[in-house]
Formats: C-alpha cells, structure tokens, sequence
C-alpha cells in the first residue's frame, strides 16, 4: 500500500549533527548546531532555570493535570510582556490574543495556519507568504505545510556579506498591499545581519503604507544584545505604529528550554473584542491538533517572569551567554584580522548579531573546513558561534584562515 511513498531526504541540520557524532577526531568542532553551548563546549543549563526546577519540584501541590488549551494563563501574559514591554498599550487595551505553543515551530505553524484559514488575502493573489533570502529553512515547509506559498524578498547582500536594504524595500513597495511579510525580530537567522534602528523605521513606514501584515518571528530575544527590551525594540516599535502584526515567541534560546518547547504565539489585534474572537479560533486550531500544550517548562518560565527576583537573575544568565557569544565573534575577528591576517574583509563577524555569522565563505570553502578541518558548518557558509571557545577558537581560524588562501 505504501508503495508511492518516497523516501524524503534527511534533516540538513540534524545530518551534520549525526556527521559531527561519528567524527572520531580529537580537535572537531561543531559550528551547525543552534544551540548555546559553555566554553567546554558543553549545553548550559542556566542556573535561574535550575533554581525554578527545584522550587517547581518541591512544590508539594505540583500535580500533572491538563493545562487550558491555550497554556498557562501567567506563561501567556508575562510572554506578552516580555515582548510587548510591560508598559504596552496593546496588552493594556486587552488586545493581544496570546496562546502556549509547541515553542518557536509551533508558534510559526500556528501563525501560519491561523493566517491561512483567516487571513483576507490581497485580491487577485493565492495565499502567499514573503520570506527573507535567506531565511531559516523551516519557514518554508511550515508554509508550504498550512498551503501558503512561501516567496522571497531580498535580504542578504553577498558583495557586502550585509543587508540588501535597496531590494529589501523596493520588494515591499511592490507587493500586493496586504501582502504577509515573515520578519525575523531579532538575530536573523542565518546571517546574523538585522536592519539598524533607522533602518526598520523605514521598513515599518512602508509596511504601514502598503498595508502590509507582519509576521515577527522572535526566536532569539536576549541573544543578540544581551538585553531583552533591546531586542525586542523593532517589534514595540512596529506595535506602536499601529502595523498589523503577529509574533511567534520562543524560549528555547534565551532560557535553554529547547527540548522542553515553551512558546508562544501573540497576534495584537485592532480591538479588545476581535482579539477575544482570534483567541476563540487559535483555541479551536490547537485543540485539534495538540488538544493543550505541555506543562513543565511553561510552569518553569510563568515563575521566573512573575518573580521580580527570578526575572532579574535571569537577565544575568541571558547576559552571561551573549556576552560569551560577543566575545567569540571580537576574538575571532582579532585571529583572523590581527595574527594571520586572513585575506578579505571579517569586519562582518563582529558587526553580525546573534548566534550566528554568515562568514562569507563558498560552498566549495565550506565543504573543505568539514572534510579536511573536521569543522562542521552548513554549507551557506553559516556558523554558529556558540560553537566556538577558548579551546577551539585558535584551531577554527587557522582552518578558516586555510581554506580561504585556497
Ligand atoms: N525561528 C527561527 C528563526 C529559529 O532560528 C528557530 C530555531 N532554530 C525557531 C524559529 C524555532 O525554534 P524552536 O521551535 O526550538 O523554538
């Protein structure tokens, strides 16, 4: 019966972890992986994160019941503030519909799908959605999955390895006006590159004057500057212009839940009464599909927001990893620029934000670093610099520095 079925090729990402895994080598480095990891090279649990653990686990009325379906009342409303601002008007108008998602994927998915069964389609288009070249991959299939097809604005700018700001915005001048536009909020993934103040300003201007939707992908506040209200400054700015817009939030980055999938999905309505009517229907998409979210890490985070002590120290820890982050992309920056002096410019991999750095290598570079440095980066030239530390750094630039004298 499952004759037709095709065999679909493997995860990109997930394959390089599988590659890294079976490297025998000693000095291997891994650089595709999205993850933080210590300077041992080892996953962080953040200390803020393990003292919610403990008092969530001795908490004597801790039981294992269903949650709403959707989520956890106080996760929901301090996500929204986390990413609204807690002084935001929206939420004091009560017209942010928040729900619980399966994290950032579960909050693009349903995003997506709310827009694909609701959204008022520009006249004359099919469902279509504007994603960023590039983007991260799975923007496509969560698309394509929910039938919105995904297409590409400009982004990244090679010659400059920076924003193609030019393109970028001569591409939603000419979209049809109420076209879905897929913004990264901060830290784009893959290139590390986002738009400066002055930049999203215009790009909020013309969006509102071509009537355009936003929908914010926030997967990475706290990581790009090491400050949460920094990093969420383009999406209250957007808010605050009164741009219609959506925002899938996700806590795996900043407080290093990835495997316990707390998020969430926050679409800022024009009244109180129509958020009240999005909820309705966020709630019977999520019931169908996952009935209600999962409970442990969303208890997890609804404790250290609500907990003035807590949220501070918790600040602390998110500061603690963007610093190593920053760090890692001035050292790497001096290695190649100071001591081996690496032909081109690497000005990029310290202007860059966020996890990761477009380095602006080939494939054909990038293919040399896994098979001959056993450095493992997806083949856009994408390296995660979470990957990189003390003990690894010095080995990664004299392979860089390798690969591009050729
Ligand atoms: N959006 C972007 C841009 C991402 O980079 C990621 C994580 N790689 C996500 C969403 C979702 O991640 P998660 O489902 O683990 O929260």
């Amino acid at each position: 019966t499952w004759e037709s079925v095709p065999l679909a090729p493997p995860d990109a990402i997930y394959k390089l972890t599988g590659a890294y895994k079976e490297d025998a080598y000693p000095q291997k480095v891994n650089l595709g992986v999205g993850a933080y990891r210590d300077d041992n090279n080892k996953p962080w649990i953040l200390p803020v994160v393990k003292k919610a653990t403990d008092i969530l686990l001795n908490d004597p009325a801790l039981d294992h019941e269903y949650l709403p379906i959707t989520g956890l009342p106080e996760f929901t409303s301090a996500a929204a503030r986390l990413v609204l601002g807690a002084d935001s008007p929206a939420i004091a108008e009560g017209r942010v519909a928040s729900v619980q998602t399966i994290s950032g994927t579960g909050a693009n998915h349903l995003g997506a799908l709310f827009l694909s069964r609701f959204y008022h389609w520009p006249e004359g288009t099919e469902k279509q959605a504007y994603l960023s070249d590039p983007t991260w991959i799975n923007h496509f299939q969560i698309m394509r999955g929910v039938g919105i097809t995904p297409i590409t604005y400009p982004y990244y700018d090679p010659a400059t390895i920076g924003l193609a700001f030019g393109a970028y915005l001569a591409t939603i001048r000419a979209a049809p006006p109420g076209s879905v536009f897929v913004l990264h909020a901060c830290a784009h993934n893959p290139t590390g590159v986002d738009p400066t103040r002055a930049q999203w300003t215009q790009i909020c201007e013309l969006v509102l004057e071509r009537k355009h939707y936003v929908f914010f992908d926030s997967a990475y506040q706290g990581f790009a500057s090491g400050d949460l209200d920094a990093d969420a400054w383009a999406v209250r700015e957007f808010v605050k212009r009164g741009v219609p817009l959506l925002i899938c939030q996700s806590f795996a980055k900043n407080a290093g839940l990835y495997g316990e999938r707390v998020g969430a999905l926050h679409v800022v309505a024009p009244t109180q009464e129509t958020a009240v009517r999005i909820k309705s229907q966020l709630s019977v998409l999520t019931r169908s599909e996952i009935s209600s979210p999962p409970a442990h890490g969303a208890r997890l985070m609804a404790l250290i927001m609500n907990d003035a002590a807590l949220f501070e120290e918790w600040k602390r820890d998110i500061k603690t990893m963007a610093q190593r982050i920053i760090a890692m992309r001035k050292e790497l920056h001096r290695l190649l620029t100071e001591e081996l002096k690496t032909p081109g410019n690497w000005d990029h991999i310290v202007n860059q934000i966020g996890m990761f750095s477009f380095t602006g290598i080939s494939q054909e570079q990038s293919q040399a670093l896994i098979e001959q440095a056993h450095v493992y980066l997806t083949t856009n030239g994408r390296i995660s610099m979470a990957g990189l530390n003390s003990h690894n750094i010095r080995y990664f630039a004299d392979c860089l520095d390798r690969v591009v004298r050729g």
